[in-house]
């Protein structure tokens, strides 16, 4: 009989999403009549940029046509799209980064899995606790773990919890670690990282030889200007770092698909016999042997994100969404929450009243408002005593669930 990869015996049932759809259809099952108002889940409500869909329509009308054409294209994407990632997303940051370096995927969720291929199992492997659970659960599968304990961690993973106590900002590690993911504008906390506190970690990483994961999924939602938006805007950084950047929370292409990672030319790591070997090679290989490319449609979607018109819609969604954010969070802290993030991010993430576990609270709030929410537990053990609220969505229900939640929960 064939032989299955064990490590994935060692997942724990995937108990967040399914256990609230649980809750929630038990819930509508008692109550048919009550309208459940949905602020639990990562995904965008609004429509895609104009630009992006004309773009795409251009493209399959050229798709269509044996002059025009595209058949496989470039497995690292098009230049014409990496070139303006690089100008307009690094360059003009002032970030070195060559077109050369980045990458053009079908999303960040499975670059930040993916990238594992090239790094060995002996890696001492740091998150933060809570954390994004694709982070923790691809080593897992990748076998980088041993098994889960009592509380939900697992073995021989460092973590690094992030509380109210530290500004939802992780201290380094005690220990020498070798990979390390950071994730700035954060989910599921919404915290963002200073440029000061960033180069605390490059400076970490370079006197480590560590490798940090820069997860900037949410980068669009930054309007501080003192906040960066790439590691790379740090010195050094492109000695230590990968970036990963996905057009699904900034231009809404969450069920279109497309990303980018970026891998500096000048990173390095060791191999088994002790020398020292370039890692953009590795994920060049890696990819072009794994991967065909992003669709050509697709990636002239993307590229529309750049086009003057693009750009002035995706502002106007994140704009949109940071104004639901706001309002949550005026709403909440009107109501006597704590409430974190959600000025650089599209995350809320409230300290529960009266110490209720979170799992209490999200029945609270889903019993008496109607309102779903994400129970910070779920993102791991420092996350208990938090719930997150999602700003993904319609401008009535965020009025309609914050007059709910005001009603029932008066300061
Ligand atoms: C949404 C999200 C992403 C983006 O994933 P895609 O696969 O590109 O859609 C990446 N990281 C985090 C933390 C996210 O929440």
């Amino acid at each position: 009989m064939a032989t299955i990869n064990d490590n994935y015996l060692k997942l724990k049932a995937g108990y967040l999403f399914p256990e609230i759809a649980r809750r929630v259809s038990a819930f509508s099952e008692a109550n048919p009549e009550a309208s459940i108002i949905k602020l639990g889940i990562g995904d965008v409500t609004e429509p895609l940029p104009a630009a992006c869909c004309e773009a795409m329509k251009q493209a399959v009308e050229e798709m269509s046509d044996r002059a025009t054409f595209k058949g496989y294209g470039p497995e690292q994407g098009y230049l014409w799209l990496r070139e303006k990632i690089a100008t307009q997303d690094f360059q003009a940051r002032g970030c070195d980064i060559d077109a050369s370096e980045i990458f053009i995927s079908d999303g960040s969720k499975c670059d930040t899995g993916n990238i594992l291929d090239i790094f060995g199992h002996d890696n001492t492997i740091a998150v933060t606790d809570p954390v994004y659970p694709v982070y923790v659960d691809t080593n897992v599968m990748a076998g980088n773990t041993g098994s889960a304990q009592d509380g939900g961690t697992y073995e021989g993973l460092v973590y690094l919890p992030i509380s109210a106590d530290n500004d939802f900002t992780a201290a380094l590690p005690q220990q020498k670690v070798d990979l390390i993911y950071l994730c700035f504008p954060n989910n599921p906390t919404g915290a963002v990282a200073t440029r000061d506190y960033l180069k605390t970690w490059v400076d970490y990483a370079r006197a480590n030889d560590a490798i940090i994961f820069f997860d900037a999924a949410y980068e669009a939602f930054i309007t501080d200007p003192d906040i960066p938006h790439s590691i790379y805007e740090i010195e050094g950084a492109r000695d230590c770092a990968i970036e990963f950047r996905s057009f699904s929370k900034n231009a809404g292409f969450t069920g279109t698909r497309c990303a980018l990672t970026v891998v500096p030319k000048s990173l390095k790591a060791k191999a088994n016999d002790g020398s020292t070997v370039d890692l953009w090679p590795l994920w060049n290989r890696r990819q072009s042997t794994k991967f065909n490319g992003v669709s050509y449609v697709v990636q002239r979607g993307a590229e529309a994100v750049y086009s003057d018109a693009g750009q002035a819609q995706v502002k106007q969604l994140i704009s949109f969404y940071l104004e639901n954010a706001r309002i949550i969070r005026e709403k909440l802290t009107a109501a006597g929450f704590t409430v974190y993030g959600g000025v650089n991010a599209p995350y809320i993430w409230l300290k529960t009243p009266d110490n209720l576990s979170s799992w209490d609270f999200f029945d609270k709030l889903l019993h008496n408002c109607h309102v779903v929410g994400t129970p910070g537990a779920g993102f791991g053990a420092a996350g208990e005593g938090y719930f997150r609220i999602s700003a993904f969505n319609s401008r009535a229900n965020v009025d309609d669930a914050m007059r709910r939640i005001t009603e029932k929960f008066k300061a």
